[in-house]
Order: C-alpha cells, then sequence, then structure tokens
C-alpha cells in the first residue's frame, strides 16, 4: 500500500487527512512534531510522500522539509500552506518541496496532488531511451540519476521531471504551462510560479552560473528553453 506521513500538530486537521487519506486507499503515518515526524520517516522507509504543516511547536515545516531533503531526494514532500503565508509558497519550494496545498483545503485536493506525486515518482520510463545525452549531462531515465561532466547532481522528482522534458525537446522553446501540464499534470490547478520557483532552483544546480544561465534560457513572455 502506498504509504503517507501527515505531519500536523493541529489533531482536528490531522484526524480529518488521515481519515481522507485512507479513504482514498492510503496507509497513512501520522506526527504532531517536526521531531516525531523525522523519527516516523526513519521506521518508515517506504513512505512515499509527506504532507508537513508549516506552523508546529518544536521547528517549523520548512526545516523538517530542509532536514529530510539532506538524506532523501527521492520522497515527495507537500507543504500545507496558510492562505496569509503567501511568501511561504516559494520558501517552502526552494527548500526542497515539491508541491503546497493552501488551508483550508478540500480531501479531493489533497488527494488530487498526492496521487500526481505519486505518479511522478513511480515514473514511466518504459520506452524512453536509457541514456539522453546533451552537451555536458547524462541522464540515466532507468535510474533517474543526472550528470554533469561526469559528477552526480541531486535532483528532487519534480527537477528530473522538468529536466527530462528539457532534454527530450532540445532547442524548444516551452511555455511555463507546456511544462505545468507535462510535470504536474493536466488536473493540477496551482499556479505558473511553480514553474518558475523550480526552474530557479534547477538553474542552481546544474548552471555553471546560475545568473546567466546558458543551458536553460529564458523565453521572455513565453517560457524557456533548453540548449546544451
Ligand atoms: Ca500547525
Amino acid at each position: 500500500m502506498k504509504k503517507v506521513l501527515i505531519l500536523e500538530d493541529e489533531v482536528n486537521i490531522r484526524s480529518f487527512v488521515v481519515i481522507n487519506l485512507r479513504r482514498a486507499g492510503y496507509d497513512a503515518v501520522e506526527a504532531g512534531t517536526g521531531a516525531e515526524a523525522l523519527e516516523r520517516l526513519k521506521d518508515n522507509p517506504d513512505i512515499g510522500v509527506a504532507i508537513l504543516d508549516i506552523m508546529l511547536p518544536d521547528m517549523d515545516g520548512f526545516e523538517v522539509c530542509r532536514n529530510i531533503r539532506a538524506t532523501n531526494k527521492q520522497i515527495g514532500i507537500i507543504m500545507l500552506t496558510a492562505r496569509t503565508q503567501e511568501m511561504d509558497k516559494v520558501t517552502g519550494l526552494m527548500t526542497g518541496a515539491d508541491d503546497y496545498v493552501t488551508k483550508p483545503f478540500s480531501p479531493a485536493e489533497l488527494t488530487a496532488r498526492i496521487d500526481a506525486l505519486y505518479r511522478r515518482i513511480g515514473g514511466d520510463g518504459a520506452g524512453d531511451a536509457e541514456l539522453l545525452t546533451q552537451g555536458p549531462f547524462v541522464m540515466n531515465v532507468r535510474n533517474r540519476t543526472l550528470e554533469k561532466n561526469g559528477e552526480r547532481i541531486r535532483l528532487t522528482q519534480v527537477e528530473y521531471a522538468i529536466l527530462k522534458l528539457f532534454m527530450q525537446n532540445p532547442g524548444r522553446a516551452l511555455s511555463r504551462e507546456d511544462v505545468l501540464t507535462a510535470v504536474w499534470g493536466r488536473d493540477y490547478d496551482g499556479e505558473l510560479k511553480i514553474v518558475d520557483v523550480n526552474i530557479r532552483r534547477l538553474r542552481i544546480k546544474i548552471e555553471d552560473d546560475a545568473t546567466s544561465p546558458k543551458f536553460i534560457t529564458t523565453v521572455w513572455g513565453f517560457g524557456y528553453k533548453w540548449g546544451a
């Protein structure tokens, strides 16, 4: 069964999420503090997606996110943000989250996001060429790894999915909507900003100089183009 961690200190919200996760066919693991969440993750290495609240009694959700990402690039991470925490969305994504859901959210919305993350994690490498080699980059589609000049670059699932899309479409200008649809799915109703935030993060990882990118270039008023 697919296992999901829910970190939320408010018992009512947590129970509500757990009930709906179980109803949607997920195995739910609960945590009420950041420390507890990290403990649960250690005990349950098969957790595929973690849902992290931001306001917690012992540490904030971003810190938990950074902690998880320090050792685990594979897990999908969804942040729970309040409406007033507009900036937190960006901060959360910059600390390694894959997605965010704004409170109050519907159970359907949350499970749709989890399903989408699971689809990306599961990947579907079938039928793809095993290696995509362009310029200094080698992407191994079977292992979902990336090397630049023979050095491994660690990517989150979302960053990997975006880069794979680019490497499969070299020289082609892709709109932000193209990227959003290809990576997050057609039923995703989030904002285009999430694309820009992930591109910013990718540039830091793969460009020689992220302030003057030459691999992922901006196509003003449209989107991005890959060339290596
Ligand atoms: Ca809270």
